[in-house]
């Protein structure tokens, strides 16, 4: 039996809708989107102790159904202390457009890059993105500027 196109765009868009989850149509679906990831530094509420975590400063919660939380608010595990629970402070945080280099209207300078690179490889050694560090992840301010560094300099640049 030959499969309709019309099957066929029935099936496709199933298949999207599965994948976002929660959504009723493709314009909420649309809507689904979380903030870009960052790196951020918290302050554990009980030992004081600061630990590393990758995640979004707006996640969707609250159009999948559940309650959008702040950071204070979120439940997070103190490598330290080991305890789990809210009460996190954020110390700082990796900018936004960070691991979305290079970006053509959110550039990065080179310097800011390699800052965060290195807080990456520090915090988050397996981290697959370090993988593509200065290959297809590199950022789109600092193009110009390294052409011009000496070799030995881009080398420990790339680590
Ligand atoms: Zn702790």
């Amino acid at each position: 039996m030959a499969i309709l196109p019309t099957t066929i765009r029935a099936l496709a868009r199933r298949a999207f809708l599965s994948r976002v989850r929660y959504c009723n149509s493709e314009s909420e679906a649309a809507l689904h989107i979380m903030t870009p990831a960052r790196m951020v530094e918290l302050r554990c509420p009980h030992c004081h102790a600061s630990h590393w975590e990758i995640d979004s400063d707006y996640r969707g919660a609250d159009l999948a159904g559940g309650v959008e939380l702040s950071y204070p608010e979120r439940d997070y595990f103190c490598p330290h202390c080991k305890r789990t629970g809210p009460g996190y402070a954020v110390l700082q945080k990796s900018p936004p457009e960070f691991f979305l280099q290079p970006h053509p209207r959110y550039p990065m300078s080179e310097n800011d890059f390699a800052y965060w690179v290195e807080i990456l490889r520090q915090n988050f050694p397996d981290d697959p993105m370090l993988a593509d560090v200065y290959k297809t992840w590199r950022p789109s301010g600092g193009a110009g500027l390294r052409r011009i560094l000496p070799a030995w300099l881009r080398r420990l640049l790339a680590g």
